[in-house]
């Protein structure tokens, strides 16, 4: 259902229409009797064919309506979710801080959001949650930019800090990829689709395994992988890298992708304005753990 026009007050406010945003509105609205609104950044383009077919995918890559901002859309996760009378959906619609409430008794609550929508400012309440779904890096933008995140970045922007949370931003993990194209001799077979391969043998094995010894993990919520990663160590026949071998589409090309399977490198993304329409700054950091 689409909302409009934009309500003052529900009971539940789900900021971001990605994959996150649309299973949990349709999960939590499932036999409940409470209102769900998600609110998306991006446009409703759920009746464009490369949206919802999966084999169309590669039409995305080419949208000048798309951007890797993630301004994407609610796709097929939100099918169900809008059908439901308890659910509804505004488009285009920006959350630009989470309203919470210091003056109430007990824990900080956060009451509403305020949402940028049709070029004006408006606030919804929210009776019950906000949920923030708004992806791997909007959602700390938008926590920083309400006041919630680590102390000296919010100093420097002049941003009062309403929760001190220094891990907000941090700790992202991400796959480094390379990717080889190479034109294949006449002749050659190379099927249909990819062919996913995995294992490589890592040539200075003893010596990436003195030099991870050597390093602790930097914040605690790493040491779950440093395990694994130390597992895969000690045992010459785990994986500890992957590759793909893709052919898209053209006869006589193959496309050789390398990535890491388990990064122990830790990248950040953080707000650098307090202007909500800049795009938050990625740290790559990437090889700055072996
Ligand atoms: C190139 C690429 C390839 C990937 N390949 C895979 C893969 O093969 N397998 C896999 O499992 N995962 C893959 N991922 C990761 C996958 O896309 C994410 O894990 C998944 O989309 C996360 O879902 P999400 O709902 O948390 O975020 P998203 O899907 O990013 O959704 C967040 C939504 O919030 C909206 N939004 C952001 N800020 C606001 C705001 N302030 N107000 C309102 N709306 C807002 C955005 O427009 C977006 O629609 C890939 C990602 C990329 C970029």
């Amino acid at each position: 259902m689409i909302a409009h026009p934009i309500p003052q007050a529900v009971d539940f406010i789900l900021v971001g229409g990605g994959k996150a945003g649309c299973l949990l509105a349709n999960r939590l609205a499932e036999g409940s009797e409470a209102s769900f609104l998600v609110l998306e950044s991006g446009k409703d383009l759920t009746d464009e064919p490369w949206i919802t077919d999966l084999n169309a995918l590669r039409g995305q890559f080419k949208s000048e309506e798309l951007t890797w901002q993630l301004d994407s859309v609610s796709q097929e996760y939100g099918e169900t979710a809008f059908k439901r009378d308890n659910v509804s959906l505004v488009t285009e619609a920006t959350a630009t801080k989470i309203l919470l409430n210091p003056l109430e008794p007990g824990p900080l609550t956060a009451t509403g959001v305020e949402v940028s929508f049709n070029g004006k400012t408006h606030s919804i309440a929210a009776r019950k949650e906000v949920i923030i779904s708004a992806g791997t890096f909007h959602t700390p933008k938008l926590l920083e930019l309400s006041g919630i995140g680590g102390r000296s970045l919010l100093d420097s922007l002049e941003i009062p800090v309403v929760i001190e949370s220094p891990g907000v931003g941090q700790n992202v993990q991400n796959h480094l990829m390379s990717v080889v194209s190479f034109e294949l001799n006449e002749g050659i077979a190379i099927g249909e689709g990819g062919q996913t391969i995995s294992l490589l043998a890592l040539p200075d094995r003893q010596q990436q395994q003195d030099l991870f010894n050597e390093h602790e993990p930097v914040e605690p919520e790493s040491k779950v992988s440093y395990e694994i990663v130390r597992k895969i160590f000690a045992d010459k026949t785990e994986a500890s890298a992957s590759f793909l071998l893709a052919f898209m589409g053209m006869p006589n090309f193959a496309t050789l992708v390398l990535m890491q399977t388990l990064p122990i490198s830790r990248e950040s993304c953080h707000i650098h304005s307090k202007d909500t329409n800049q795009s938050p700054r990625i740290d790559p950091n990437f090889f700055s753990n072996p």
